[in-house]
């Protein structure tokens, strides 16, 4: 090899040790939260407390979850979670626990990082997830089943948390995850529909929010602690349709497990 090409050669060796030490001082730095997400997340993704991983993919911000709560239930009855039975202790006296058990569903949500609302063909929400919660709990819409079965008969299988399992063992909220508002704040950010858009509590400044004041969707916009400059965002109310009304307002992302 001749003496030049010999120091380029040696010289490019450098530059490129250089250059992977530089790019590695840009790698984000790992923060403390105990769900596993990076900095470039947006701070009001980071309530998702419990998510097991946060990312950003493109426009997409990824929620990955187990999906059972953090809170005692009836249906932790004899699973490998025993430390967190609770018999049911809630007001309804027409309850009864249903034959499904809660299981751990390794669940991803990708869901918009931009949520933007579309003004028609809005997609109706389907039976399953239609969002996640701030404790890696799934919101499910209005219906108990097919052609828009009515709550009616379901709501005395919810436990003292609203919360109640599906066949597979999902576990899920239809109505207020009370869980959540007794320990956020009935104003609180609560969660996300799969098209991104936020779901806040029942209440606003200590008033709770009426029907009349959401649309079709079950929500309007303004201004909330999370979202200063303003954003679209559901309510949960205590009537029908309790969080979601007639579909997403805006585009869905999508849910795998
Ligand atoms: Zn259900
Ligand atoms: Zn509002």
């Amino acid at each position: 090899m001749h003496m030049k090409s010999f120091k380029i050669l040696t010289l490019l060796l450098g530059f490129s040790i250089i250059f992977a030490a530089c790019k590695e001082d840009e790698e984000p730095a790992p923060n403390d939260n105990s769900n596993n997400t990076t900095d470039e997340v947006p701070a009001v993704y980071k309530k998702i407390y419990g998510a097991s991983e946060i990312y950003l993919d493109g426009d997409f911000v990824v929620i990955k979850t187990q999906g059972i709560p953090d809170h005692k239930s009836p249906y932790y009855k004899n699973t490998q979670w025993s430390d967190r039975y609770e018999a049911y202790n809630g007001t309804n006296s027409q309850f009864h626990l249903n034959p499904n058990r809660i299981t751990e569903t390794n669940s991803t949500y990708r869901i918009p990082l931009n949520p933007v609302e579309v003004t028609s063909g809005n997609q109706s929400t389907s039976l399953g997830p239609m969002g996640i919660s701030l404790n890696g709990v799934a919101f499910f819409n209005q219906y108990a089943g097919p052609n828009n079965q009515p709550l009616t008969d379901e709501i005395n299988s919810f436990d003292q948390y609203n919360g109640h399992p599906q066949q597979a063992g999902v576990y899920h909220y239809h109505l207020e995850p009370t869980w959540l508002t007794a320990s956020k704040g009935k104003n609180a950010l609560l969660g996300f529909l799969l098209d991104g858009f936020p779901v806040y509590g029942p209440e606003e400044g200590g008033i709770l929010v009426q029907e009349s004041e959401l649309d079709d969707f079950h929500g309007h916009k303004h201004a909330t602690a999370d979202y200063p400059d303003g954003i679209y965002h559901y309510h949960v109310t205590a009537t029908d349709p309790y969080i979601n009304g007639d579909g997403f307002k805006g585009t869905p992302g999508t849910i795998t497990r």
